[in-house]
């Protein structure tokens, strides 16, 4: 069977920070979460999140035959000035030498990715930093980001999705439930768009201009 270590030693020598695997799934907790968020109104002019749910909250109805979703993460500092290209270019890569690994090791079958689209970043209703999560990548924090322990909130996540399954042996380090007693970005953010347990698109300022790293910036996790 395909191994999940196989797969992040190969994702670490195309040139990603980290990468971690979680089988195909619909992503339960997190669409019932989504789906709050988005009928409270949080979302603002985001209208697109109240379209393809369904889509969006399953990642096989968007990739039949799903079995592993591969998640990847970028540090902003290797990124570039375009990181969809950077990420996806790595991320193709990777499919690359995976697809040889799997030829070298007798694992090989044909379908093994989906003749549509499978590779992600940014580009489509995938929640990815809650795959990030799913697959022990880090967790969400207070400012509504994905904090990864040692690379912190700044990196782009990159999903590549296998139509075989994988075994997760990679130990995942303890992670935390939650930063709630630090609270820095809470007092930080200028807008007062961020509460103990919800992010405010309407008011942040970073949905409305791009231009808004503040909660990111004061996070002890950044800096570390
Ligand atoms: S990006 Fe800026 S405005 Fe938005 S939640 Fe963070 S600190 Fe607040
Ligand atoms: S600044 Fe503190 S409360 Fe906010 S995300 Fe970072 S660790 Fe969590």
């Amino acid at each position: 069977m395909l191994r999940e270590s196989a797969i992040r030693r190969l994702a670490l020598s195309v040139g990603f920070d980290d990468c971690l695997t979680a089988p195909a799934a619909r992503l339960d907790k997190e669409a019932a979460y989504m789906d709050s968020w988005v009928d409270a109104g949080f979302a603002g002019n985001m209208t697109y999140l109240e379209r393809n749910r369904e889509l969006r909250y399953d990642i096989r109805r968007l990739v039949p035959g799903a079995k592993t979703v591969v998640v990847c993460l970028l540090g902003f500092a290797k990124s570039g000035h375009d990181y969809h290209r950077t990420v996806k270019s790595l991320l193709y890569n990777l499919q690359q030498q995976i697809e040889d690994y799997l030829k070298e090791n007798d694992l090989w079958q044909d379908d093994w990715i989906s003749p549509t689209q499978h590779i992600f970043c940014d580009s489509a209703p995938v929640l990815e930093r809650s795959w990030a999560v799913r697959a022990g990548l880090g967790f969400f924090g207070l400012n509504r980001q994905l904090i990864h322990p040692t690379l912190g909130s700044l990196v782009h996540p990159g999903e590549l999705v296998l139509n075989i399954p994988c075994f997760q042996d990679v130990e995942r380090k303890p992670l935390p439930e939650t930063c709630i007693q630090c609270m820095r970005c809470v007092n930080a953010c200028p807008a007062k768009a961020l509460g103990q347990t919800d992010w405010d698109a309407r008011r942040c300022i970073a949905y409305t201009t791009h231009r808004c790293l503040v909660c990111q910036e004061v996070c002890p996790y950044n800096t570390i």
